[in-house]
This record gives structure tokens, sequence and C-alpha cells, in this order.
């Protein structure tokens, strides 16, 4: 079946784009998880501020797709308490600190590494940070995704996470983890490894908790 690894933007990608964001948002209906489409970056940024009410706490994962639709910086200067893990004044211990309270924030916001065309979001994390927010604790999730990460299966989704954004996402970083170096997961225990914990999730109890927001574009890794 086919997939956009690379969204070029031509009429027939746009199209399939589409039709693969449709069913995938099918799917995760079916699992008690919503989904919406948008055909640009702009619209799907729109959409995802429309949905925080203002005067909510706010929390981030780590996400070249947040930061490419500008959300960090809206809300950052927006009405709202954000966690902000970024603040490049923070110490480490502070760090881990916002971290922690952003588990039991209003609205978490994160991109996600894979998610499968039956519904399943597949991600990694390095401390946990941001899948132990997915799973549990703040009370609405906003997943933004741009078509290129939908894939056919497990298999194939933690092929893409670990030998596509593992790769990129740690050249991104300066990591010297084996992929970084390589372009290619060596199942890896090192130090600074980015895939400690590896996640699927199948679905949810509350019905209102998760939304994935897809663009008809290219977006992160
Ligand atoms: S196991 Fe190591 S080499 Fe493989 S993706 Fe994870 S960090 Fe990279």
């Amino acid at each position: 079946m086919l997939t956009i690894d690379r969204y070029n933007g031509t009429p027939a990608v746009k199209r399939l784009g589409r039709l693969l964001a449709e069913q995938t948002i099918k799917a995760l209906q079916s699992r008690n998880m919503n989904g919406l489409y948008f055909d640009t970056k702009g619209e799907a940024a729109q959409a995802v501020m429309d949905m925080i009410p203002e005067g909510s706490s706010v929390g981030f994962g780590g996400s070249v797709t947040l930061h490419e639709l500008g959300l960090y910086e809206r809300i950052l200067k927006g009405p709202y308490q954000s966690f902000n893990r970024f603040d490049s004044t923070l110490t480490g211990p502070q760090r881990l600190e916002v971290q922690r309270h952003a588990l039991l924030a209003d609205v978490f916001l994160s991109g996600t590494n894979a998610i499968t065309s039956d519904g399943r979001l597949i991600n990694i994390d390095g401390t946990g940070n941001r899948v132990a927010a997915l799973l549990f604790g703040p009370r609405r999730v906003i997943v933004a995704c741009g078509v290129n990460k939908i894939v056919h299966g497990l298999e194939s989704a933690i092929s893409r996470v670990k030998e596509r954004a593992c790769p990129l996402n740690g050249d991104r970083l300066g990591l010297k983890t084996p992929c970084s170096i390589t372009g290619s997961c060596h199942e890896c225990h090192h130090e600074q490894r980015m895939c400690n914990l590896l996640t699927i999730i199948e679905g949810q109890k509350d019905p209102g908790r998760f939304t994935v927001v897809f663009v008809g574009e290219n977006l992160g890794f």
C-alpha cells in the first residue's frame, strides 16, 4: 500500500495524503480518539489554538512538527500557563521539574513519531516525559502530524521510527548514538539512547481526551 514518505505538494500526492488521513481518522474514531485534517500548516495551527481555552496550563513534548507549526511560540506568547522546558535559563533539575509539572497540564501538545493507518500511535522517548504525558495525566492531548508519518502496520511504524526519525533527530540534537553517526539503528545501549521507551497507543477510555490534527504537508522527521 502507498504511503507518503516525503510530501512534495503535487496534486496526486496531495490527494493521496488526504485519503490516507481520512482513512486514519476513521480508524482513530473506532478507537475512541479524534482526528481532523487540514490542507495547510496555517489552518492546522489555528485549529490547534482554537482547541485550547484561554488560561489553560499547557505542556509540550519535544517536536520538530510543533516548531514548524509555530505552536511553541504562540503558546508561550499567549494567555496560557505554559510549562516551558525549552527555557534556556533552566538548570537540569529545574527542567526536570517543569517536565514533571507538565504531566498534570490541562492540555499537552506533541508530535508523534509514526501513526498507522489503522489508528495506532507509535512513539519513542529517551527519558519518558513525552510518552508519559501522551499515556496519562494531561486532561487533553493534541497531537500534530504531517501525512508523511502515516504508515501501514506496526512493523513499518517501528522501522520508520528507528531508521528515519532517530537518525535525523539524533543528528539534529548532536547526539553520538550509532544511528546518529551511521544513519541506521544498531539496537544500542548508548548512554544517549533516545528510544529507551517505545510506546503504542491503541485507544483511549475518555473519548474527548485525544485528538490528532493531520496536516496535508510534510512535517517533522
Ligand atoms: S537503539 Fe540506539 S541506534 Fe537504535 S534507534 Fe535507538 S538510539 Fe538509535
